[in-house]
């Protein structure tokens, strides 16, 4: 018993060795996702600037047709008064041309105004645009560091990996299916050690009877809370890793 619940403690070694590649591997995947989202996010928000200025643009056309239709009705009505006979149709006429005068005015303001909103909208698409160059510039330096990264922890992996295989062909076939069984259901952690009647995978204390049986390790056994596999570790043994 002693001696596979060694090699099953050492499985549980390499196992979470190899978990520990994984989450790196991850990790550094995440920065050039994360990169590469910040760069769309960019580029959406660039499109989205050019639909704006578009609009503005459609607006300031409008707004400049409005303008010269006001001027030219002025003329216009400004040719009718040597023809107007009453003061009744001189007065209508000068109403009207008051009226354009006044439209003249606010469309030379509004245009105005929508140039100047263009000009700020132009200005950030294009602060958008050098913050957007720069990330991509940087996401090809990571990408290609990051893939050296992970090809080197690649390289490591799979000598573990196949330091696993070795280990596993040793166990008898039901426990290691029963150990791969509970690395899946218990988060990749199937071995814990016990210390001090507590077990290290759910911190829940075993029964005294339990843990005096499990110290003499002749049988296997599993927490009766995690149903993880413990073995006995001293605690000063303990201590002594963590420094
Ligand atoms: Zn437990």
């Amino acid at each position: 018993m002693k001696e596979e619940m060694l090699k099953l403690i050492n499985l549980q070694e390499i196992d979470s060795e190899i978990s520990g590649f994984d989450a790196d591997i991850a990790s550094k995947q995440q920065v050039i996702a994360d990169r590469e989202k910040s760069i769309q996010d960019k580029q959406a928000a660039i499109s989205a600037c050019q639909k704006k200025t578009e609009s503005l643009e459609q607006l300031q056309r409008d707004t400049n047709a409005e303008h010269e239709d006001a001027g030219t009705r002025i003329k216009e009505r400004q040719n009718k008064m040597m023809q107007v006979q009453t003061s009744r149709e001189h007065q209508a006429l000068l109403k009207e041309i008051e009226e354009n005068k006044k439209l003249l005015k606010n469309t030379e303001e509004k245009a105005l105004q929508i140039m100047e909103e263009i000009e700020q909208v132009k200005a950030e698409a294009e602060e958008l645009e050098n913050l957007c160059s720069g990330e991509q510039e940087l996401l090809a330096e990571e990408t290609e560091q990051v893939n050296k990264e992970i090809k080197k922890i690649d390289t490591t992996r799979k000598k573990v990996v196949s330091k696993r295989e070795a280990l596993a062909e040793e166990l008898q076939g039901s426990m290691l299916k029963r150990y791969n069984k509970l690395l899946i259901k218990r988060d990749g952690i199937a071995v814990v050690p016990i210390i001090e009647a507590v077990c290290q995978g759910c911190f829940m204390a075993v029964p005294p009877q339990q843990f005096n049986e499990i110290r003499k390790g002749e049988k296997l056994h599993v927490c009766p809370n995690c149903q993880r596999v413990l073995y006995f570790k001293e605690k000063q043994e303990e201590e002594a890793v963590a420094k």
